[in-house]
């Protein structure tokens, strides 16, 4: 049988939780989102939780409520999902790349240029970005924390935005939850919260003063909801992600032991103060291609994160090319993401290690 990379895990009590909703009187905007939003918020200790139909809809609002627009310089990591740049890039934004840490796979904070308008930080593989020791922080900064919900700082859980404006979260299913498809965007402000919320819903403000029925379409917005059925998976997930986590880190754990004599780099650990949320255990072995063909191979269905964003057809757009970014280079050309899901089971585990020893 197949051993993916990355997988959901859905118990009964989720599919009760699904099934409620469809019983219920709301399928879309109803108890189950503001549920959802309260629970992501309180997780996270961040005043305020929006919820979108996708992590990628998060970046976009959170981009836009911030105020980047044509004129505006958002930064972020060649190492990373298309969604991190196309929060700039839909908004007309010139976008710059700027290299990894070959330590810690994350974007090097000291690269960042002084005329950034926006940096979107990307906690890669689930390792936080160390956004308290910035310098010269610029004036947003929206954390791409796709990988990361249950990570911990010295400061806290990610998303309690003690560094940022605003922090993004996806539930895709190889999330570290799921809502099958789905985001939340979480902030300590106020205004950019409620910027977002009318962001969600086709920049639609309500005015009552002008009668019950009453609304006015202020600003362009978009239909980003995201129904009560995915809400209430995602808020049944949220009772288990300690454990998921817990698991994760016992997966990695167990990689590191019975890898580290192997001929490979690691993925970087979490410093003291950290918790990892290993949403991927990316190791970087010699022969890449080889390798990972054979581990197909073998029905191990790894999966190489990132092909880096200056590599794609679409980011012609973006000056920078190969030769600015060389860490990310190096280490794209021996990446392969091992599974790493909270159902792994050991003994498919052993299949992964074993298959990999042999083939280095
Ligand atoms: C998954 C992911 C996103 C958002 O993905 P959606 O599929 O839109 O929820 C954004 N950034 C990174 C780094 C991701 O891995």
């Amino acid at each position: 049988m197949t051993i993916p990379y990355g997988r959901q895990s859905i118990s009964d009590e989720d599919i009760e939780a699904v099934v409620g909703v469809l019983k219920g009187d709301w399928l879309t905007q109803g108890p189950a989102i503001e549920a959802f939003e309260r629970s992501v918020a309180e997780y996270c200790e961040a005043e305020h939780a929006v919820a979108f139909n996708s992590g990628t809809a998060t970046l976009h609002a959170a981009a836009e409520a911030g105020g980047i627009g044509p004129n505006s310089l958002l930064v972020t990591s060649p190492l990373t999902f298309m969604a991190s740049v196309n929060a700039g890039r839909y908004l007309g934004a010139n976008v710059e790349l700027v290299d990894i840490e070959s330590a810690t796979l994350n974007l090097d904070l000291s690269l960042v240029p002084d005329n950034a308008d926006a940096l979107v930080p990307v906690h890669f593989a689930g390792l936080p970005v160390d956004l308290a020791s910035m310098a010269n922080p610029p004036a947003l900064i929206i954390e791409d924390a796709a990988h990361a919900l249950g990570a911990q700082t010295p400061d806290g859980p990610v998303g309690n935005c003690a560094n940022s404006d605003a922090c993004s979260f996806s539930f895709h299913p190889v999330k570290p939850i799921t809502s099958a498809e789905g985001g939340i965007v979480t902030t300590n402000n106020a205004e950019l919260a409620e910027r977002m919320r009318a962001f969600r819903t086709h920049g639609i403000e309500r005015r009552p003063d002008k009668g019950g029925w009453y609304y006015e379409i202020v600003r362009e917005g978009f239909n980003y909801r995201l129904s009560d059925l995915h809400a209430a998976l995602g808020m049944s997930q949220m009772a288990k992600l300690d454990r998921f986590i817990a698991r994760r880190n016992e997966i990695a754990e167990r990689y590191r032991a019975e890898l580290g004599d192997a001929p490979l780099i690691l993925p970087p650990a979490a410093p003291d103060g950290f918790v990892h949320g290993y949403h991927l255990f990316a190791v970087q072995v010699p022969e890449r291609d080889r390798v990972f063909a054979a581990l197909r191979e073998a029905d191990i269905w790894v999966q190489v994160h990132y092909v880096p964003v200056h590599h794609h057809p679409v980011s012609k757009d973006i000056p920078q090319t190969a030769a600015d970014l060389p860490n990310c280079e190096t280490a794209y050309s021996g990446l392969i993401s091992l599974p790493m899901f909270p159902d792994l089971t050991n003994d498919d585990q052993t299949t992964v290690i074993e298959t990999l020893k042999s083939l280095l």
